[in-house]
């Protein structure tokens, strides 16, 4: 069987084996008259667009009920992908819902491809480029925040304000060409390279500042690495626990690439710390954490922030300073910890050694402290005060920020031909480009293999 944009689609559009109920969605011409010959309660035919229904999924073949459901009819074009969409809401674990596809599968559907429903979304003009990237983005999104960034992706923000710059580029282009047609003034020419100019400067300075979100957006999506270090007993594991348990909500383990890697998700004030060699101070085996120093060297190399830890009941030992001297080099906060404690170490003294990082006291044990910590870590992160900039557009996708990189690069070449005195017409081309590029952004100008690339990238079911 071929298999073309017009198949009614279904796949199972739930995390398989999470949580208690899985939906399975059908989309296309088919989906409802599919549905149908399986649902036992109202005729889904005569029922309202957008309304959910209760029944059962039987099998035709034997009568035999698989599951109780609810099913939800959306009629097109207010739908997900713009065609008839039918969700089944079944709650039978794996097994029914495995075999509620087969039988959907079996009378008349095709299963989706990764990424479908989203790609029918998009050829259908409900999403445009950057908006389904952003799907995919929500689907992995760790923290609120960086939910944040993805819905406002969603709702269109980059893509308006691309489109934007799109415009302005064009209006130039198009001015350039009429005056072209009037080659004998050179007041003219003049005129056109000094609009040229202006419009580049304004475009490279819109697209540079939307380069700058993207070091944030980055982190926002994937998690800032982050590294406890200390010598043994100065209250790593007691952070650890600590950080993880204030926010055990959304703390998920993920299994990496190689079996016994595990990063720990924890949400500070809105950053996302993915904190990275956690094994090693687990309680599990206290051995390893004998290992000290050499151990730690990885986990400063890998990270993108150093919590260093330092027990300041006791006078700096070697241990201390050889840590203090192999993190020099990584962004870094100290953290001072058992002040509930006699001090036995000079805070002045230490600021010094530091090299004037920050320093937070904290006593993790009675628990003080720790809100100055999320504090400084936050602000630090956000010091230009992203926080009160929520609705800025931020640039988080790895192809958005790449083709950017391009554009700024065209934009350059622009302003350093009208610099040499090229001729106007030859500076348009890298204009031109600079507008072909941003329309690869939100899906203007797009190949078709770029999306399959892209939406192969999905989930099934999305
Ligand atoms: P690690 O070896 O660096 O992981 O340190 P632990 O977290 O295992 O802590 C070592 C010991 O110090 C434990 O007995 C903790 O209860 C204790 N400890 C941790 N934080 C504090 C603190 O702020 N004050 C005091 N007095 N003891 C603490
Ligand atoms: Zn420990």
């Amino acid at each position: 069987m071929v298999k073309t944009d017009q198949d009614t689609i279904a796949a199972i559009s739930t995390p398989v084996g999470e949580g208690g109920i899985s939906i399975i969605r059908v989309s296309g011409d088919d989906a409802l008259p599919v549905v149908q010959k399986l649902f036992r309660g109202k005729d889904l035919a005569k029922v309202a667009t957008h309304t959910i229904n209760y029944g059962h999924i039987v099998d035709p073949s034997n009568q035999q009920e698989v599951d109780e459901v609810m099913v939800s009819v959306m009629r097109a074009p207010r739908t997900y992908t713009r065609e008839d969409v039918i969700e089944i809401n079944c709650h039978g674990g794996l097994l029914a819902t495995n075999r509620i596809l087969q039988l959907v599968l079996s009378y008349g559907a095709r299963l989706a491809d990764p990424g479908e429903f989203t790609q029918r979304a998009f050829i259908n003009g409900r999403l445009d480029l950057s908006q389904a990237e952003a799907v995919m983005d929500l689907i992995r999104a760790k923290t609120d925040r960086s939910m944040d960034v993805a819905l406002h992706q969603l709702d269109g923000d980059l893509s308006r304000l691309i489109r934007q710059l799109r415009q302005d580029i064009l209006d130039v282009l198009a001015q350039v060409e009429v005056n072209i047609d009037y080659p004998e003034y050179d007041a003219v020419e003049e005129m056109t390279s000094q609009m040229l100019r202006e419009k580049a400067t304004m475009v490279k300075e819109r697209v540079s500042g939307l380069l700058k979100t993207a070091q944030q957006g980055k982190v926002l999506r994937d998690g800032l690495a982050t590294a406890i270090i200390g010598r043994p007993n100065v209250g790593k594991s007691s952070l650890l626990n600590a950080l993880l348990h204030e926010d055990k909500a959304i703390v998920t383990n993920v299994a990496g690439t190689t079996r016994d890697v595990i990063e720990e998700y924890v949400n500070v004030e809105g950053v996302p710390l993915k904190l990275i060699d956690t094994a090693g101070i687990r309680h599990t085996d206290d051995q390893v954490e004998k290992i000290g120093v050499e151990r730690s060297r990885q986990a400063i190399i890998t990270a993108d922030l150093i919590l260093l830890l330092i027990d300041q009941s006791r006078p700096l030992s070697e241990e201390d300073r050889e840590l203090i001297t192999a993190t020099e080099q990584t962004p870094r906060m100290v953290i001072l910890n058992k002040t509930d404690l006699p001090s036995a170490i000079e805070l002045k003294d230490l600021k010094t050694l530091v090299n004037g990082d920050p320093i937070i006291q904290t006593s993790i044990l009675e628990q003080s402290g720790m809100q100055e910590l999320g504090q400084a870590i936050s602000h630090r992160f956000f010091n230009e005060g992203i926080e009160n900039r929520q609705n800025q557009v931020m640039v988080t996708n790895a192809r958005h920020i790449g083709l950017l990189k391009q554009v700024e690069s065209a934009l350059t070449e622009v302003l350093s031909g009208l610099d040499a005195g090229l001729p106007v017409d030859l500076v348009q081309i890298d204009m031109t480009t600079a507008w072909n590029l941003l329309g690869e952004i939100t899906g203007d100008s797009y190949q078709d293999e770029l999306l399959t690339e892209l939406f192969s990238q999905f989930c099934l079911g999305k």
